[in-house]
Order: C-alpha cells, then sequence, then structure tokens
C-alpha cells in the first residue's frame, strides 16, 4: 500500500508565486531572482509531499501554465527558451486564449493546432522540461499532460483531423518517455483528465493505439480525475503500469469496477480524498472503501487524491479567524495529503490517535441548519419559478416605465479598480480606516460614475461595483451560512488568485446587501441605474459548498436570498436588475447524460432568483462563446435581457440565438473588456449589425463584453464614448 498524490498547490502560503512572478513583469524581480525563488517554492512543495506521501510526481511547476508548457515542449510555438518569450505567449498582445479547465474556475492557455495544407505542425520535442525537472529531483515520477488531453482541449483543427494530430504526436512523445527512462525515472505520471469527458468510440479506439505504442517505452501512470472514465475496461489490456481513478466524482468508476473488475498487472491508484472541495474525508469510510476494492481486485492498490489539490488552497492552519468548528471541519491541500498518511495507517493496522480524532469532525453542526430556510425550500410549488406575467405583456410595461430608445446603451456593472480604492479597502477591513471615510470613498466613487455615465450619454447607468472586491465573495460576505477565509487563494490563471468562500450552513439574509449603494446611485441621476446581483449557480460554482444537502437545495436557498433583494430593490424604486450569471455554463457537469437534471435546477435557481414584478426589467449576463449547445437553457430564463460576449466571435455567437428564435433581448458585447485597445464605432457597429441580421432591431442593446473593473479610466472612457457614438449611428441608420 502506497500514498500518492499530485496536483499540490504552486501558489505557495504567501502567495509567493504571485509576487515573484508579477515582479518579474514590473522589473522589480530579477530572472536569477525569479529562477531562484521559484525553485524555492519547488522545493518547499516538494518538502510537503515527501512529509506525509510515499509518491509524488516532479515537473509540475510553471512559469504560467503546465498546457502552455506542453505546447512548447512539443514544439508548437517557436521557443528560444527567453522568459520574455514565453511570458508574451501567456499575455502579451496575440496570447493564447484562456479558458476553463473542465468544470473548473481554473483556465488553462488554449494551444492552437493548425493543419498546414493537410497536415499537421510538425511536432518535435523542442524542451525536454519534465527530464530538466527530473535531473534536479529524481526522486518521483516525471509529470507530462498526456497527447489525448492535449489534443482533446486545443483548438484550431478539425474534427476529423483529430487521430491524424494524435498520431502525429506519438513519435514526439515516444522520444520524451524514453529520455525520461534512460534518465533513470521508474514510472512517468501522465496526466489525462479529458479520458472522464464524453469519449467517442473512435476516440478509444485512438486512445488504444496512442498506449499501446506509448506503453512499451517506460511504464506509464495515467492519472483521470473529475469524473468516470467511461471505457474504464477497454485499458485493462493496454501495456499501462497503473491507472488514476477519481472514486468520488460521479460513480461510473465504482460501477465499472464491480462490474468488471480491475486487471492484477495493474496498479490501482484510487482517488479518495477530494481535490475539488473542503470537507474532511471520512476515513473509515474510505478505508472501507479500499476494502471494497480489494473485494473486486487482486491489483495493487495505492491511495491517492481525486482530483489535483491546486483547487484548494495550501492550509487550513493558517485560517486563525475562522469559527472553530468550521476550521475544525475543512482541509485544504496540506491536510489532504495527511489525510493520505492518516488513512494508509488505518488500512495498515497502525493505532492511529490523530486518525480517530479526525472522524470526529466530519459532521455538519446543528446550529449551521435553520428550519425555516429548509421549510420555505420545502414549500416551493410550481409558481415560484416562474414570472406574474409573460414576457410580452412584461415588456409593454417596461418600455413604457423606462422609455429608452433604439439601441439602449448600458454597461456590465463594474467600473475601474484603482489601486487607491483597493488600498483604502483593505485598510478599512484591517480597521485602520474609519468606517464613514471608507464609505464617503464609495460615495464619492458613485457620484462621479453616475455623472460620468450622464455625460457620456449611456442610456441605463450602474453605481459601479466600487464596494466590492469580488462579485461572490461580496453577497457571501452578506449572508449568513457563508464563511470567507483569510488566506484562502487559489490560483485562476496564471498569477491571478480568488478567495472561494465556504458555504458551510443554511442561508439567510439578515439585511439588504445591495440596497444602500443602488439607491444611492439612483438618488443621483433621474436615468434608469440598474441593481446589480450575483445569482445562485454563479455563488455556489465559485465557492466551495456543503455536501450534506443536495445541491439544487443549496441553489434555491441563494436563489430566496437573492430573491429578497429584488424585492427589496424594486420597492425602493429601483427598475432595472441584473443577475450575473457567468458559472451557468461551465458548471455543467462534464458528461453530457447529466445536463438534463443540471440545467433543470440551475434554470429554476435563476427564475426564482429573478421573480420580480412584471414592471421590473430582469437582466442577466453571461460571458463566453459556447451558447449553441445550452440555447434552450438560456431561454428557459426568461430574462427579460441577457447581455453576452460577442467580440471576440465578432458578433457570430449571435447564430445560436437565430437558429433558436430568440424572442427576448440581447446586449452583444461590442468592446473587448480583455484587451488595452480602445474599439472603435465602426467594429462595434458591425457587431451590432451583424446581429441586426437575425435579431429585430428593437431587442438589441449595446453594451460591453463584461465588466469594466481591471480596465483603467484612459481605456474605459474613451471606448464608451465610441460606444455611444456607434449606438447613435445604428440609430440614425435602423
Ligand atoms: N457585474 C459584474 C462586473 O461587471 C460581472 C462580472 C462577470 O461577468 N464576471 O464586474
Ligand atoms: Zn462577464
Amino acid at each position: 500500500m502506497q500514498t500518492y498524490a499530485y496536483g499540490y498547490p504552486r501558489l505557495g502560503r504567501k502567495r509567493e508565486y504571485k509576487t515573484l512572478i508579477e515582479g518579474f513583469w514590473q522589473g522589480k524581480v530579477s530572472e536569477a531572482e525569479l529562477t531562484a525563488g521559484l525553485e524555492a517554492l519547488e522545493e518547499e512543495r516538494l518538502a510537503a509531499y515527501r512529509r506525509f506521501v510515499d509518491r509524488f510526481p516532479i515537473g509540475e511547476m510553471s512559469l504560467y501554465d503546465p498546457m502552455l508548457d506542453t505546447a512548447l515542449m512539443l514544439g508548437l510555438y517557436p521557443n528560444g527558451g527567453r522568459l520574455e518569450d514565453y511570458f508574451a505567449l501567456a499575455r502579451g498582445e496575440g496570447a493564447l486564449e484562456l479558458t476553463k479547465w473542465f468544470n473548473t474556475n481554473y483556465h488553462y492557455l488554449v494551444p492552437e493546432i493548425r493543419m498546414e495544407a493537410g497536415t499537421p505542425p510538425p511536432f518535435r520535442l523542442a524542451w525536454n522540461k519534465p527530464l530538466e525537472a527530473f535531473r534536479k529531483h529524481p526522486e518521483g515520477l516525471p509529470y507530462v499532460i498526456g497527447p489525448y488531453t492535449f489534443v482533446r482541449l486545443s483548438k484550431g483543427y478539425p474534427p476529423e483531423a483529430f487521430g491524424e494530430i494524435l498520431r502525429a504526436l506519438l513519435p514526439v512523445y515516444g522520444e520524451l518517455l524514453r529520455s525520461l527512462r534512460a534518465a533513470g525515472a521508474e514510472a512517468i505520471h501522465v496526466d489525462e483528465p479529458a479520458w472522464a469527458l464524453d469519449v467517442p468510440p473512435e476516440h478509444v479506439a485512438l486512445i488504444r493505439e496512442a498506449y499501446t505504442a506509448l506503453g512499451q517505452e517506460a511504464a506509464l501512470l495515467v492519472f483521470t480525475y473529475y469524473e468516470a472514465v467511461d471505457f474504464l475496461p477497454a485499458l485493462y489490456d493496454l501495456p499501462l503500469r497503473g491507472i488514476g481513478l477519481d472514486l468520488l466524482h460521479g460513480p461510473g468508476n465504482w460501477e465499472a469496477l464491480r462490474r468488471a473488475g480491475f486487471p492484477s498487472d495493474k496498479i490501482l491508484i484510487a482517488g479518495l480524498v477530494d481535490g475539488r472541495n473542503i470537507w474532511k474525508t471520512d476515513l473509515s469510510k474510505a478505508a472501507a472503501q479500499v476494502e471494497d476494492l480489494r473485494r473486486h481486485t487482486g491489483a495493487e492498490i495505492w491511495i491517492s487524491n481525486a482530483g489535483p489539490l491546486y483547487h484548494l488552497p495550501v492550509t487550513a492552519e493558517a485560517e486563525a479567524k475562522l469559527d472553530l468548528a468550521l476550521r475544525e471541519r475543512i482541509a485544504f491541500a496540506t491536510e489532504r495529503l495527511k489525510e493520505l498518511r492518516l488513512l494508509k495507517a488505518l488500512l495498515t493496522g497502525e493505532p492511529d490517535e490523530e486518525a480517530r480524532r479526525w472522524n470526529t469532525y466530519i459532521h455538519p453542526v446543528d446550529h449551521w441548519r435553520h428550519p425555516e430556510v429548509q421549510e420555505r425550500v420545502r414549500r416551493l410549488g410550481p409558481a415560484d419559478f416562474s414570472r406574474e406575467a409573460p414576457y410580452e405583456e412584461r415588456n409593454r410595461r417596461q418600455r413604457a416605465r423606462l422609455n429608452l430608445p433604439l439601441f439602449p446603451t448600458t454597461t456590465i456593472g463594474s467600473f475601474p479598480q484603482t489601486e487607491d480604492l483597493r488600498r483604502a479597502r483593505t485598510a478599512f477591513r484591517a480597521g485602520k480606516l474609519p468606517a464613514e471615510e471608507y464609505e464617503a470613498l464609495i460615495r464619492e466613487r458613485i457620484r462621479y460614475v453616475i455623472r460620468l455615465q450622464e455625460e457620456l450619454g449611456l442610456d441605463v447607468l450602474v453605481h459601479g461595483e466600487f464596494e466590492r472586491s469580488d462579485m461572490v465573495e461580496f453577497f457571501a460576505e452578506r449572508l449568513e451560512g457563508f464563511a470567507i477565509t483569510q488566506h484562502g487563494w487559489i490560483l485562476s490563471y496564471g498569477t491571478r488568485v480568488y478567495r472561494p468562500p465556504i458555504l458551510y450552513g443554511d442561508v439567510r439574509r439578515p439585511a439588504p446587501m445591495t440596497l444602500r449603494e443602488i439607491t444611492y446611485a439612483q438618488s443621483l441621476t433621474e436615468k434608469p441605474v440598474k441593481g446589480m446581483l450575483t445569482g445562485p449557480v454563479t455563488m455556489l460554482a465559485w465557492s466551495y459548498i456543503r455536501e450534506d444537502i443536495p445541491v439544487h437545495e443549496v441553489a434555491f436557498q441563494l436563489a430566496l436570498a437573492i430573491q429578497d433583494e429584488v424585492r427589496d430593490l424594486e420597492a425602493a424604486g429601483i427598475r432595472v436588475i441584473q443577475i450575473d450569471e457567468p458559472a451557468f455554463r461551465e458548471r455543467a457537469p462534464l458528461k453530457r447524460r447529466d445536463w438534463p437534471a443540471y440545467f433543470d435546477w440551475a434554470v429554476k435557481a435563476f427564475r426564482l432568483a429573478s421573480r420580480a414584478r412584471p414592471e421590473t426589467q430582469i437582466h442577466t449576463h453571461m460571458c463566453y462563446s459556447e451558447f449553441n449547445e445550452i440555447i434552450e437553457s438560456i431561454d428557459a430564463l426568461d430574462a427579460d435581457v441577457i447581455s453576452i460576449e460577442a467580440t471576440r466571435s465578432r458578433g457570430e455567437v449571435i447564430q445560436a440565438f437565430e437558429r433558436h428564435r430568440y424572442p427576448r433581448q440581447i446586449g452583444p458585447g461590442v468592446y473587448d473588456v480583455h484587451s488595452p485597445a480602445i474599439p472603435t464605432p465602426e467594429s462595434m457597429e458591425a457587431i451590432i449589425e451583424r446581429a441586426i441580421r437575425v435579431i429585430p432591431s428593437e431587442r438589441i442593446w449595446v453594451n460591453p463584453d463584461c465588466g469594466l473593473k481591471t480596465r483603467r479610466w484612459e481605456e474605459v472612457i474613451p471606448s464608451l464614448r465610441h460606444m455611444v457614438a456607434a449606438a447613435r449611428r445604428l440609430r440614425e441608420r435602423h
């Protein structure tokens, strides 16, 4: 029995990773300091592994993203080994696109594989990163992203070229594996999480072909996670040394193991401690699961984490301010490593006091539950999930009330969060800035942004979200049932971090959350100011959530709290309310067969949250471009207006709405907020003209792709000026 862990965070306890790399970008850290700093960080990661587990991979560290590293390793992009070139690919002009990694909130850089004259690009082993890492630390298993996952997660090639591209990679992977074996690696860690997606039969055949070849080159431990592998028995006769399975997410792996067993010539690496959520593992249950596995197979079993540990903060030890009952019940990445050690102690019959103690803290505490909240969810009936009037009637009443021009202009919510504002918030939180002063600063910004929007000529205004650090954390801080950590940072992409709140109990809204700022903003102008809320699906998708009740109940509790806020806003005279759901698509399960159940509750949760009076205009906002597959669910949200990201596709994203004959209003984004560039009025008009071909002009809004929080005022002001100019010219033409 061995313990094996992977994916331990590279961020560092004090976010050293971020400080070092961003310091390098700003010229404050030299290349030598960066290299030395990252090496020290890597030493710390390895020390954590060494302390708790028997085996672990080597070479997981990256300067930005392991998918980019793999693309460079395979010679997909020119790489002179210069850091400037590397970071240019990650974040310069023409950088690779960022996309969500599976259904997590980590984003990877999407490699682009272009067929040239009908053939794949000339792959070659351009950078043997795994070998470099292994030479430095010849104590673990070299870490590699496998070819299937690499190609499946890349873009730019026609689907029918998939097999050809995969085959073209095999010689390069062969060379890589041989070099690692020659250097003395006893086995290689190959990550293939894409095996847990919906994999068509022709891909299963390709995977078999690829690994029949690669398995000859070296001993391979292939890791899958986030879900079950639907074709598990098809791997049994391949020359693999071991297979890592996620035994927590999705029942499929257990079903396959019960039905088909597991070959005795392979190691079964059982993912039993959670890499995605933070609740302590029930060690007795995990031990029983290992016994169960032993009954189904004669294979050697190792115990491991289910999913990489970088979805968790480094350690829960630092959270001294958390309520003790909660602190005792959570495990972050370091505690997961410890759990593996404790589980091994249990399984090998070593008496372990700590393992026993661990298990006394695995059940939620009674006072985290509030019967009246659960009762409110239980009493929900069909009427609670729909507006009182159909869209046509709502639309009539809203138009009469709002009196907006054709192509109304608006923004998505946030305006630049400048350094002074963030410093003030930090000072306020640390008790160094009195509340009155902080609030006065927020009010001053609101006044400024309302005046600015009036001056620019926007039609539906926003208050700017200056009081919010983060769209989820802000609400989590104001709702009972949520806790905020002090140091619980995780990587979102590159060096960008966020702190997921912990939803541990029944959700109650003790007081209005946004009323003060929104009504203040509305008091400054005759124009409508949008109430700005985060939707229930996004609230739960970007938090660690409780597991003692079904997820749809968590969503409905959140939705009811948001609905209460909606009611308060409209009672206070707010005529337009936006409920953001950027995580709506990404939270969908990996397997299509689980989609209907997910979208059923996700749609219901939104409808519950947005159950406003007919004359209140409900907006929603989502920022990703793939709507084709989920358009029915988007329609079912029954929002009066939806704003979407459309700039990158130059408006083509609208196709999905066209095909579906989407019946309500839509704001295709005309301004790419991820770029410092100032778009021209013409480029913006072109996007709207594209939309007019398929959606009647009286149903089209003009707005940016997303919030402007990360942009600078110097970029935002001229861009919005152009946007308003574009809308005016469109009005003249149509
Ligand atoms: N209202 C939010 C903002 O403008 C929306 C952010 C998002 O979609 N991620 O910042
Ligand atoms: Zn957005």
